[in-house]
């Protein structure tokens, strides 16, 4: 009881920290924007890359796990990589292509990342039968793409098809407080998830 009460106060204090960077980056980024298309194009690439990864740093702080910190690294790559989909949707390697699509790019749709974080969860549990480790897998996605989404939504909202109509542009306490939600939700899953198997190897051990 008291070691959860201790792990919410440093989830709270971690996150708290974590908004604060998230703040500070956007605030850089507005005054130190580079004129040049592909140098503005990567600075931003590797912020969504960096966010990604802190934002996942705070679960890894406050559960104190070696397994956790492994997927910062994939945080870090899946927070960049879903930038591909410009490349993709333009079927060619030329930034301005990439940058003047008609519409958004397929990767940018919340409502597809959720679909795709369950695909994972289901693949990896069926591959190697670990609940553990598929639910770390999704979860790292849901957390890099829906992070990645959210900054995104600073200039253009939310694009939240076919589930509900696309939002406009968040302001800077909504985008915080977003941030907020889904660092909370990811933490109450693997909060309970250990717990749960932690209970379930007492239980274990009893019987034996
Ligand atoms: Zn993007």
């Amino acid at each position: 009881m008291i070691s959860s009460f201790i792990r919410i106060l440093t989830a709270f204090a971690g996150e708290i920290v974590f908004l604060g960077l998230a703040y500070v980056l956007e605030v850089i980024t507005a005054f130190c924007k580079p004129q040049n298309n592909f140098l503005n194009a990567l600075l931003d690439n590797f912020e969504h890359a960096l966010l990604a990864c802190l934002s996942w740093f705070v679960l890894v702080f406050v559960f104190m796990r070696r397994d956790l910190m492994l997927f910062s690294l994939v945080a870090f790559i899946l927070g960049s990589a879903m930038d591909i989909d410009h490349f993709l949707s333009a079927k060619s390697f030329k930034l301005d292509k990439a940058l003047s699509l008609p519409s958004r790019p397929p990767f940018h749709n919340t409502p597809l990342t959720f679909l795709l974080a369950f695909v994972i969860y289901i693949a990896v549990y069926w591959t190697v039968n670990d609940q553990k480790l598929s639910l770390m897998a999704a979860l790292s996605l849901v957390n890099a793409w829906i992070s990645h989404q959210l900054r995104d939504a600073l200039r253009r909202g939310l694009w939240l098809y076919p589930v509900m109509p696309d939002t406009e542009p968040l302001s800077m306490p909504q985008y915080l407080s977003a941030l907020f939600c889904l660092f909370f939700l990811e933490f109450v899953i693997l909060e309970v998830t250990f717990k749960y198997k932690l209970m379930l190897m007492m239980n274990n051990l009893n019987h034996v």
